[in-house]
């Protein structure tokens, strides 16, 4: 079964929102497959965020991603790089459509209590950076 990688991030955690985020993919069908709390470091960030850490607007980013605690998580399910992205909705909060996690939670472009990666290759590549002890 394909699988995704999730980060639930510190905005999230900060406002006790773990459990309704997780439970939106749990309740969708997908299977938790790795699940952690992690501290991110700033070289974690910015290799997680390599396509990103030239732009404007990272920084910030990478300060409020670093700011506390955040959740990582696999998931696994039939189109669940797909999936992931329509729970979570569009990045931006204010404008992510209504019944998404997004949507329904965030009223921010960065505080956006969610990633989803982008693509299988994307998946794979941030397993492997967040989960290098889980197998294949
Ligand atoms: P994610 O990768 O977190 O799932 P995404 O794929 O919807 O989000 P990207 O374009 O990959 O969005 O941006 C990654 C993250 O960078 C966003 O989730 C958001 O936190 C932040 N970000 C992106 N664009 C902006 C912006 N213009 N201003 C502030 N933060 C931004």
């Amino acid at each position: 079964l394909p699988r995704t990688f999730v980060l639930i991030k510190p905005d999230a955690v900060r406002r006790g929102l773990v459990g309704e985020v997780l439970s939106r993919f749990e309740r969708k069908g997908l299977t938790i497959v790795a699940l952690k709390q992690v501290q991110v470091t700033p070289e974690l960030a910015d290799e997680h965020y390599a396509e990103h850490v030239e732009r404007d607007f990272y920084p910030p980013l990478r300060t409020f991603i670093t700011s506390g605690p955040s959740v990582a998580v696999v998931l696994a399910g039939d189109e669940v790089v797909e999936a992931v992205r329509l729970l979570n909705g569009a990045t931006d909060g204010r404008k992510a459509a209504p019944g998404t996690i997004r949507g329904d939670l965030s009223l921010s472009n960065r505080e956006n209590l969610v990633h989803g990666s982008d693509s299988a290759e994307s998946a794979a590549r941030e397993i492997a950076l967040w989960f290098p002890e889980l197998e294949g």
